[in-house]
């Protein structure tokens, strides 16, 4: 599957066994999963997600929301124990048109893409186990 490195764009062809051990970007040789949430931005959105083989989590958040802080720790947390997802984060101030394009009414908002196509999301604050709870649902489905 293509993975696409969240530090030079490059897209990296990877099999999909290899997934869990931490495959390196063949080009900047960054984790091209790391285990900790990316910055989704307007100049890089649409090409990470058209290439991305990977189901991308998306957290929209903005600095002033206090719900959005509380939940960082456990966004971060959940993105260590899923290899096959991508944990990402727009902060929907900086990227006024993608937060409009995501029709966004309250944040936190969580959204699964799969490529373009939005397969789920929620608003609210979650913890890390009520986090993962959602995601497994979700995947589950997926399959
Ligand atoms: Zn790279």
């Amino acid at each position: 599957m293509i993975i696409v490195c969240p530090a030079c764009s490059a897209k990296n062809r990877v099999p999909e066994d290899k997934l869990s051990a931490s495959p390196a970007c063949g080009q900047c040789h960054n984790n091209l999963i790391p285990l900790a949430p990316i910055e989704l931005n307007e100049q890089n959105f649409s090409s990470f997600i058209t290439h991305s083989d990977l189901p991308i989590l998306i957290d929209l958040w903005a600095e002033w929301c206090g719900p959005c802080k509380m939940m960082a720790p456990h966004f971060a947390q959940a993105a260590k124990l899923y290899p096959n997802v991508v944990f990402a984060k727009i902060n929907t101030e900086e990227n006024p048109r993608l937060s409009s394009a995501f029709n966004v009414r309250s944040i936190p908002t969580l959204v699964l893409m799969n490529k373009t196509s939005e397969i789920a999301r929620i608003s609210g604050a979650l913890r890390s186990s009520e986090l993962q709870k959602w995601l497994d649902q979700q995947l589950t489905a997926q399959k």
